[in-house]
């Protein structure tokens, strides 16, 4: 397997990313607060990362609970997650010392000069939230709102979800809550405008309009990859 390497991204405005190629989380540094946004995928020494970028007390929250997100989780006492995702981590071993707290959709993280509100997105997984900075317009998807592909096969997945989702997001995009989408996958930050793409892609495969390729993934499991522009979904 190719060697991931974990490095530190500046995008300015006390927007971090410790990005390991495959994924990124999200690190938004506030005046009192930083809130880190995922946890990883591949084990590194993440406390030290952070403690390269900030000082300040540090909030964990998980957009969701695949695995690509809670890497590095045990580095952490506590960390938020919807409900909804809530199972999936506490079942998980090697993180049965991290106190798990629900997060629901309007709760707010107050960093100092820096509010950050929790929408509940689900779809991708039943309990994903995105966090939404209104005052500095930006959001952060986690995986929902990003090139993907996004995985939309398997246990939890719900393509009808999926489509509210990205119908919802569009409302707040419409009414300027946001105009840059930093998402955990691939190019970013992204133009909130691939909303319309994914919303035509995810129609298209519900209604038959768009049929994906056939692609293998681990095991005998045979998934279809449909593309629309850069936009990718996997099902
Ligand atoms: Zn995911």
């Amino acid at each position: 397997m190719r060697e991931l390497k974990t490095t530190t991204v500046a995008y300015g405005n006390g927007i971090f990313a410790i990005d390991q190629q495959m994924v990124r989380a999200f690190l938004v540094v506030g005046n009192g607060k930083a809130l880190l946004i995922d946890t990883g995928a591949i084990q590194t020494d993440i406390q030290s990362i952070i403690a390269g970028i900030t000082d300040k007390p540090v909030t964990v929250v998980l957009t969701h609970s695949d695995g690509d997100h809670t890497g590095n989780l045990q580095a952490f006492s506590e960390a938020f997650i919807h409900a909804n995702d809530l199972e999936n981590v506490k079942t998980r071993p090697e993180y049965k010392d991290v106190a798990l707290n629900e997060m629901k959709a309007g709760d707010v993280f107050d960093l100092g000069g820096r509010r950050l509100k929790t929408l509940f997105i689900p779809g991708h997984t039943p309990g994903s939230i995105a966090l939404l900075d209104e005052e500095n317009k930006q959001i952060f998807p986690g995986d929902t709102v990003s090139y993907g592909p996004v995985y939309m096969f398997g246990k939890g997945r719900n393509i009808n979800d999926y489509l509210d989702t990205l119908n919802y997001l569009r409302g707040f995009r419409d009414a300027g809550a946001f105009n840059s989408v930093y998402c955990a996958h691939g190019e970013c930050p992204l133009d909130p405008s691939i909303i319309d793409t994914q919303i035509e892609l995810t129609r298209g495969i519900m209604s038959g309009a768009i049929t994906g390729e056939e692609t293998p993934m681990r095991g005998d499991t045979v998934v279809r990859l449909a593309k629309l522009g850069k936009t990718g979904i996997l099902y």
